[in-house]
């Protein structure tokens, strides 16, 4: 019996899969066509298979077909620089937690999130956690910050796993979905997942455990089922998900605010640095749009690393 099914786990020879009927342990047979990509792993968390159930063994299954993937995210092996890894596939929306205090998120690796988001296709959320120690000078900035990012066409949320506040709005932006969620360390990840689902807490520090003692080479994704429905994808690596192989020609691309603006630039392969006639430029004299973006987007071009500290676990 065939049957479709979503893939969960992955230990690079087993993979879990969850059908409308059961949780099966499967492997694949035969060859599976690779979408688009060369990797060490044609299957990842996320991604839709059909499955042929075993007859024989209970729980147990061959997964036979690779589904059409809608997006991607890789891993590029930092020692073997050929090698490609897919670290989930069809992911439906890319949470980073950020905070404004304690410790205040750079402004740089949340423009650098939210390029990589839009390079990988995923639609970008930003939530600004710990508000209940914002000061009026961190609400002043957290709106001049909403706007920005509004204006960008991303969502924006506040919360606090402390006080609670926001903590509905965030569940039900996640329910039904595959949420990947990053954020650096002490911005209140797991507190926010343990508020969310208490559950789920254990095993994503289980994971974090374990990529802490040096095992992270074989620790796969997992996508943790939440209690209403959907998934989240925590793995402590993908905390900002790098800028791989990304052209300065293309970068425009991926600040939607820019490549709005791109068609009325009076040369059609303008960078929006010196060049003569640029409406981009001109757009950031008239606080149209907001410098901050602009000055990432240089940065970014240039290959500047100004939150250095951050690129070791970058993907
Ligand atoms: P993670 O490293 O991102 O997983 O962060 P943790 O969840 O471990 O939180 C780091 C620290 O921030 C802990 O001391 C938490 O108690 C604290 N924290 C987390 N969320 C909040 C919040 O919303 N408000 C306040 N005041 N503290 C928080
Ligand atoms: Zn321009």
């Amino acid at each position: 019996m065939i049957e479709e099914g979503l893939v969960i786990k992955s230990t690079g020879l087993w993979y879990k899969v969850q059908t409308a009927k059961a949780l099966l342990d499967c492997r694949i047979r035969g060859k599976i066509r690779l979408q688009g990509i060369k990797s060490t792993n044609p299957v990842a968390v996320g991604d839709r298979v059909l499955v042929e159930v075993s007859e024989t063994e209970e729980g147990h299954g061959a997964i036979t077909k690779l589904l059409d993937r809608k997006n991607y995210i890789i891993r590029k092996s930092v020692n073997l620089s050929k090698q490609t890894q897919i670290l989930a596939a069809n992911v439906d929306q890319a949470l980073l937690i950020a905070t404004l205090d304690q410790p205040k998120t750079h402004l740089r690796f949340i423009d650098r999130f939210a390029v990589s988001a839009e390079a990988y296709d995923i639609p970008f959320v930003l939530v600004f956690n710990k508000t209940d120690l914002y000061t009026d000078e961190h609400f002043e900035e957290l709106e001049f910050l909403r706007i920005v990012y509004e204006q960008a066409g991303y969502t924006v949320m506040e919360c606090s796993a402390q006080s609670g506040e926001g903590l509905e709005e965030l569940n039900s932006l996640l329910q039904s979905k595959i949420s990947l969620l990053s954020g650096h360390s002490g911005v209140g990840k797991s507190s926010l997942i343990n508020r969310i689902d208490p559950n789920l807490n254990l095993k994503t520090r289980a994971i974090s455990e374990a990529h802490e003692q040096g095992q992270h080479t074989t620790t796969f994704a997992e996508m943790h089922p939440l209690a209403k429905g959907g998934y989240i994808i925590d793995t402590p690596g993908i905390r900002g998900f790098g800028l791989v192989n990304m052209e300065p020609a293309e970068m425009g691309d991926y600040f939607p605010e820019i490549f709005r603006l791109k068609g009325d630039c009076k040369f059609h392969n303008c960078l929006h640095q010196h060049e003569p006639g640029c409406a981009v430029k001109a757009a950031v004299e008239e606080h149209k749009l907001a410098f901050t973006r602009y000055e990432s987007y240089l940065n970014f071009i240039e290959g500047q690393e100004d939150d250095e500290p951050y690129r070791k676990d970058i993907y």
